[in-house]
């Protein structure tokens, strides 16, 4: 069994669906309301699970009913949680607003998260436990440098997320074995709109990369290698959210098996276009039987 640590963000989200998205100083009647857990590392970390790893998830949860909620969440999922630490105050929380149009604005107010600046006792050996380290920038960044440094401290591969986009330090990408960002991410990160010019960049900082690029699939980039584009599968897409955080845990798992890059990359976005056709966030990613299944029934005809 592949095992991973990740040390990342858990968040609840709060979604207001209305209309139209208020202006300032403006009230509106919404027609929902739902709290749903979230954060970029949980997310992951469930994907993970799902897809057959052995995870343990670092990080901090509130001292609030929503903590206890993101907890169980988690252990529902089987991801270990007891380097997820309780401390005092709010849980990180994500206030997001969706229109008609399936349109978004968000505030995250990161809560237990922006608490978490560095490892605590035993995370270095949960750490070098692991098979992989996943990161995202949802931490404060001396923290996201200390899990990174103690994994390739110990020999284990490091996974970013480089999302929120931002922009990183030498030092950090110093310590990346396989960046993942979206298309977006990576012109912000380079400069370049085209993922292959942006890809091609990355490498300079990075020996491997993959921009995930929606619908289209991915781009796979690796020092001294042809790139590769594995197109995803085609499927009638209903609720995008966490769909980039399920595609790098399914592919973290397939990596730990000792897969090729290849293999690994189409079993990922296998698991990912399944949770595109399911609302929600960790509510929507398969189970590995799931992407098993959908994997060997090979491309789909065209949704209609
Ligand atoms: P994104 O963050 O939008 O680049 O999406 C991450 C990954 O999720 C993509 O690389 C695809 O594997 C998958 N994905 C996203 N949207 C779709 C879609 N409409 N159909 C199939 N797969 C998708």
């Amino acid at each position: 069994m592949t095992a991973i640590a990740v040390l990342g963000s858990t968040n609840m989200d709060l979604v207001a669906y209305v209309p139209k998205a208020p202006r300032l100083g403006e009230t509106v009647t919404g027609s929902a309301f739902r709290t749903v857990p979230g954060g970029k590392g949980a997310n992951q970390a469930v994907a993970a699970a799902r897809s057959g790893g052995e995870v343990v998830m670092i990080g901090a949860v509130g001292a609030d009913e929503f903590g206890v909620r993101l907890r169980s969440a988690l252990t529902a999922a089987g991801v270990e949680t007891a380097a997820l630490r309780t401390v005092e105050g709010a849980s990180g929380t994500a206030h997001i607003t969706v229109d008609d149009e399936g349109g978004n604005s968000i505030i995250v107010i990161p809560g237990a998260n922006g608490g978490v600046t560095g490892l605590e006792a035993g995370d270095a050996a949960r750490i070098g436990a692991a098979d992989l380290l996943l990161l995202q920038l949802e931490l404060p960044m001396e923290a996201v440098l200390a899990g990174a440094s103690a994994a390739r401290a110990q020999g284990v591969r490091t996974v970013l997320t480089p999302a929120p986009a931002r922009m990183l330090p030498h030092e950090l990408l110093g310590l990346v074995d396989l960046l993942v960002p979206n298309e977006h991410e990576a012109a912000a990160l380079t400069g370049f709109t085209d993922p292959l010019g942006a890809a091609e960049a990355l490498l300079r900082e990075v020996p491997e990369v993959v921009v995930t690029l929606g619908a289209a699939g991915v781009l796979y980039a690796a020092r001294g290698q042809e790139p590769l584009t594995v197109p995803a599968p085609r499927v009638r897409a209903v609720d995008t959210t966490a769909a980039g955080d399920t595609f790098v845990g399914a592919l973290a798992v397939a990596l730990g098996e000792g897969r090729p890059m290849p293999q690994a990359l189409r079993w990922a976005s296998a698991a990912a276009a399944l949770s595109v056709q399911r609302p929600g966030a960790q509510d929507s990613m398969p189970t590995r039987a799931e992407t098993d299944a959908f994997a060997a029934a090979g491309p789909l005809p065209a949704a209609g």
